[in-house]
């Protein structure tokens, strides 16, 4: 290969565009939107099309037993660790034309290039579409990426079961992606995620590229708070042990817990029970969620803690009982550093704005970090919406991204 042509080599944004647009009629809503959830029929034609545009371009694809797909273009040196690119091609029932699609189809554009040009690189180069990241029809969330990175085992993901009571294996078989390579993982130089942002902040920033140096680790957390249940009315304030009392200042402190950790951290109080809930007695119960959030997990720990401590003298002042149960946890992500300078070395080299910034969603690129050197792209989206019909993205920035994710590639995987 000479390469002195690649630096000008440039992705096609119009097939980019128009590749999207054309997945995006299957599973179309009225709205304008995407429903085309996992392993439904929608999936399966999404997965067929995808199947036949890659081999149209010169790869040989591979599905693995929990129905992963890899589309590999061989590249010149076979014992060379391949470079992976993708995402995920299934959506919410409500979702965009963006989400997942287009890590998937960036990944294609890239090796559509390369065909274009008959460029073969040292690596092969490969594009993943992995299944079941939304986690909508089937629970949990990045199932297909989690079983080869092995968080979860094949046979926990079989045994997922829809709302009508329908089996992640036997929809696998039925839908005919049920195929035979190991889920298991593989050795790879790199695995490049391109994906709309998701948040506002690139777009609020007239920032093209976002550099993406981790994924944020989250807790989640119930605070039971006990108190004595009593009338409204007749029972003095001093004399009331009353839950509220300790919840007020323990919501706020997870506020300032946040605050404290700017810019990054986050602290939601998504829901609250309140037992017995009747308007005129002292309640018995509080049950608060909390979702604490932070890339750094030295950071996230001490919010934790001190979120705790908090907890502890708040609920000890009202003289109310009180526990903090951790329901979930999600630990952070910190992308491979060398990925990451190459991303946002390619870049500035093709002269786009970009920033460095976290990711606040869970991605595939959470599992594949745990055995391939992993990093993302962000591309800004209309008004941060996502998980939305109304999701909406300008084609100059997804061709930026993908200009990107070629030339990232074209480094790694030319030597
Ligand atoms: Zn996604």
């Amino acid at each position: 290969m000479d390469s002195g042509m690649t630096p000008n080599l440039r992705v096609d944004g119009d097939r980019l565009w128009s590749s999207l647009m054309t997945l995006a009629q299957i599973g179309a809503t009225a709205r304008g939107g995407c429903n085309r959830q996992a392993l439904t029929d929608e999936d399966k034609a999404g997965r067929d099309l995808f199947k036949q545009w890659a081999e149209a371009a010169g790869c040989t694809v591979t599905v693995d037993e929990v129905g992963n797909i890899f589309a590999a273009r061989a590249g010149t040196n076979p014992a060379a660790a391949p470079v992976l690119m993708g995402s995920h091609l299934d959506t919410q029932p409500t979702g965009g034309r963006f989400d997942g699609v287009y890590g998937v189809m960036a990944g294609l554009e890239v090796v559509r290039v390369l065909e274009d040009h008959g460029i073969h690189l040292e690596r092969t180069v490969e594009v993943a579409s992995w299944t079941n990241e939304e986690g909508c029809r089937f629970v949990p969330a990045m199932l297909g990426s989690g079983v080869v990175a092995g968080t979860y085992t094949r046979e926990f993901a079989y045994e997922r079961q829809d709302k009508s009571g329908r089996r992640f294996g036997a929809e696998l078989e039925r839908i005919g992606y049920r195929g035979t390579t190991a889920a298991k993982p593989r050795p790879f130089r790199a695995m490049f995620e391109a994906h709309i942002e998701q948040g506002p902040i690139l777009e609020t920033s007239a920032t093209t590229i976002g550099v993406v140096t981790g994924i944020q680790g989250a807790y989640w957390l119930d605070v039971t708070l006990e108190g004595v249940p009593c009338h409204a009315g007749p029972t003095p304030m001093e004399m009331r042990r009353d839950p509220w009392r300790a919840a007020a200042p323990i919501i706020e402190s997870a506020f300032e817990i946040a605050k404290a950790h700017a810019p990054w951290a986050r602290a939601t109080i998504g829901d609250l029970k309140v037992s017995p809930g009747s308007r005129n007695t002292v309640p018995e119960r509080l049950i608060i969620a909390v979702d604490l959030r932070h890339p750094d997990r030295d950071v996230l720990a001490k919010m934790l803690m001190n979120f705790r401590e908090r907890v502890a003298q708040h609920a000890a002042r009202a003289n109310i009982g009180a526990r903090v149960e951790e329901v979930w946890h999600m630990p952070a992500t910190t992308f491979d550093a060398e990925l990451v300078g190459i991303i946002d070395r390619a870049a500035g080299d093709l002269g786009y704005s970009r920033m460095r910034m976290v990711s606040g969603a869970g991605h595939d690129s959470l599992h594949t970090a745990q055995f391939a050197p992993t990093a993302m792209i962000f591309v800004p989206c209309a008004g941060g919406l996502s998980h939305n019909e109304a999701e909406s993205a300008q084609p100059s920035d997804l061709a930026a991204g993908a200009n990107v994710l070629l030339h990232a590639v074209l480094e790694v995987a030319s030597t």
